[in-house]
């Protein structure tokens, strides 16, 4: 059961891969971003996952999770209707070159804000801040990296979480995925013994009804992962994206938003640092 599911998953991934390798937005003659808030009858490229639940997880062509309410919320604000958000999959791997490449306008995909991400792109925000934990089958009795040593751990290429493991685990045998939910049908099937990455993805996926019982987040984060918005260098919207998370925070959307999509999660997100305050555009 689980495993149709992820197929028929990986399969519109693919189809959302070759789709946007076709060209991307066909809304826009000239191949150019509307301005801020001159949205017209344009529309915006929005880059989410597709397959993070409660963040960014495409539900037959209807886009769900805190990611997804974040990006229509900043949508609104610069002037785009709903109906105006053309979502585009961006995996952890392709989000920079998508943003080089102009096939999306701007990305929420748990996407964190980095040095290294900001020598080809630049970032608004954070409008969240996670940080890196593990998840484990339930029985299991790893409590933190330094248990995996020696063992088969699993995350996502072009991922902090990854990068995160060669530079401070180099003994842990690391299985890199194009998604995180690959990495969890293959611990399923027990080739791996935990996977790695922000603890409200690790969450959503544990909450899964597939998943359900199955595996725990092991709940002992090692890094702070703060989610920006993914934006192409020289563009003119972190200010307006900015203004538009601070008054989405003072308005209440953004706690309404976190609950709604946690619930039913065993999840918290630390209090200490959300939510978050944006970071002065460069
Ligand atoms: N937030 C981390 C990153 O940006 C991990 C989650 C992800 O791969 O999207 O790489």
């Amino acid at each position: 059961m689980r495993k149709t599911r992820y197929a028929a998953a990986a399969m519109a991934a693919v189809a959302a891969l070759t789709l946007s390798a076709c060209g991307g937005g066909d809304e826009d003659a000239t191949g150019s971003a509307p301005e801020s808030g001159e949205a017209g009858g344009e529309t915006i490229r929005v880059g989410i996952k597709f397959d993070q639940p409660g963040l960014g997880y495409d539900e037959g062509g209807s886009y769900s999770g805190f990611d997804v309410d974040v990006a229509k919320y900043v949508a609104n604000e610069l002037g785009y209707t709903d109906e105006q958000i053309e979502f585009v999959e961006s995996p952890s791997a392709n989000r920079e070159n998508m943003l080089q490449n102009d096939q999306v306008d701007m990305i929420f995909a748990t996407y964190s804000i980095t040095d290294t991400r900001k020598e080809t792109v630049a970032f608004a925000g954070p409008y969240f801040i996670a940080g890196q934990d593990l998840l484990v089958p339930t029985d299991s009795d790893i409590t933190g990296p330094e248990d995996l040593e020696g063992k088969n751990l699993c995350s996502v290429t072009g991922s902090t979480s990854a990068q995160k493991i060669k530079d401070q685990y180099p003994g842990v045998q690391l299985v890199e995925q194009p998604g995180y939910a690959e990495c969890v049908t293959a611990m399923g099937g027990g080739q791996i013994d935990a996977v790695t990455t922000d603890d409200i993805i690790l969450a959503g996926l544990a909450a899964q009804d597939a998943n359900a019982g199955q595996y725990r987040v092991v709940g002992n984060t090692f890094s702070e992962e703060k989610y920006g918005v993914g934006l192409p260098q020289g563009s003119d919207r972190c200010e307006d994206i900015n203004a538009a998370i601070t008054k989405m925070i003072d308005e209440g959307a953004w706690k309404e938003a976190i609950a709604a999509n946690t619930e039913g999660a065993d999840y918290s997100y630390n209090e200490e640092l959300n939510p978050p305050t944006p970071e002065p555009c460069a």
